[in-house]
């Protein structure tokens, strides 16, 4: 089985330094339970590991992984190469945030066996960053990608956001062309999501900060998209772009493929055998379950057949794959709805395969529910 194929394994690591006003994940903004979380990782390893075969990717993400110390870093890895089998072209992804990078991490994490960094930067406007609640400075962006490659590493993703409070296009391009001197060989750029519960989600409410209305989220998806094509990034997912297919991620794809994964760490979701299942949340239940002997699963849910093909249409057209023609054809009226998105340059077919175009990526959440 190619390590496109076989199932990937993701480690959530829950801490930041800070939390920022926007973000909705899972994570706690202190370090102080940082060994006990560790301890209870390698717990959960061990009680994991003859559960698989081999895993095609290994993706460490959070919170912020580039948080952790060597100490902790160089345990967790020997503990998941000791007790789990990776193919040998297997891709391991960590993430990591332009403060934390260092010339001394980042040599523990190439002998550890990273091949890709994805980092954090989101915005390179100091004005913007700080608005974001980011530790970093644009500067400092710059000299961690030196150092990331200085390090050795030559697949590199970086993280962006746009539709931020008071952002003009011009800024979100100066942010975005800037990125692209520094040649990263993946981005993902995300819309700003302003989640209820979260500081920027109550400042939307009560009116002190505003958002991008419909077509102005549409030109923003647009602008990105051309901008990123025209300088030879493959457009493969709604926010992924990649500088050709070796560059792709392998790990998110598995997910958008509904490949099985195995989800490690807390609130972390995994999904094998047609069922999902994912662990509590808060470190402190998650650390006491494993102390006590238990896996710290909250619950799980066995898919029926038609939810798998629910979710197979709804990931399937997120994706420059698109979804199976078959699969299409066992919605009733299936054809006029292809036929109109097709008038629509929404999506196009090629051969049995329905591909979102540029514009249907740009209402890809949509698409779904027409055919359902
Ligand atoms: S560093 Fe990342 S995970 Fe942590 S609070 Fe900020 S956005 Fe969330």
């Amino acid at each position: 089985m190619s390590s496109t194929e076989s199932p990937g394994l993701y480690i959530h690591v829950p801490f930041c330094r800070t939390k920022c006003p926007y973000c909705d994940f899972y994570s706690v903004p202190s370090l102080s339970a940082v060994h006990v979380w560790a301890e209870a990782l390698c717990k959960e390893i061990v009680a994991y590991k003859d559960r698989s075969g081999v895993f095609g990717s290994l993706y460490l993400g959070g919170g912020t992984p580039s948080v952790l110390e060597e100490r902790e870093l160089a345990l967790i890895f020997e503990r998941l190469f000791s007790h789990f089998s990776f193919s040998p072209d297997a891709e391991v992804t960590f993430e990591a945030n332009p403060d934390d990078v260092t010339e001394k991490k980042l040599a523990l994490l190439k002998s550890c066996g990273i091949t890709r960094i994805s980092l954090g930067v989101q915005s390179l406007d100091e004005g913007e960053l700080r608005a974001l609640g980011r530790r970093h400075t644009a500067e400092q962006a710059r000299r961690a990608v030196e150092k990331i490659r200085a390090g050795g590493f030559s697949n590199v993703s970086v993280d962006l956001m746009y539709g931020l409070p008071g952002q003009t296009a011009s800024q979100w391009m100066n942010t975005l062309k800037s990125a692209l001197e520094y040649r990263p060989e993946h981005l993902s750029c995300y819309q700003l999501t302003f989640h209820e519960g979260t500081p920027f989600g109550r400042m939307l409410q009560e009116g002190r900060i505003g958002r991008l209305n419909e077509e102005e989220q549409r030109l923003f998806f647009l602008m990105t998209a051309e901008t990123l094509e025209s300088s030879g990034y493959r457009h493969y997912e709604i926010s992924n772009f990649a500088r050709g297919e070796g560059f792709v991620s392998r790990h998110n794809r598995k997910y958008w493929r509904r490949v099985p994964y195995i989800g490690l760490g807390p609130g972390a979701h995994s999904f094998w055998g047609g069922i999902r299942w994912w662990n509590e949340s808060s470190v402190t239940s998650y650390c006491e379950a494993l102390k006590g002997g238990r896996l710290p699963i909250q619950e799980s849910e066995a898919l029926t057949d038609e939810q798998q093909r629910i979710e197979s249409l709804c990931l399937g057209l997120r994706t420059s794959e698109g979804v199976d023609l078959p699969l299409l054809r066992t919605y009733p009226g299936f054809e006029k709805v292809l036929s109109r998105l097709e008038d629509d340059n929404l999506v196009q077919v090629c051969g049995d395969r329905i591909i979102p175009t540029r514009e249907g990526f740009a209402v890809a959440d949509s698409l779904p529910m027409l055919f359902l």
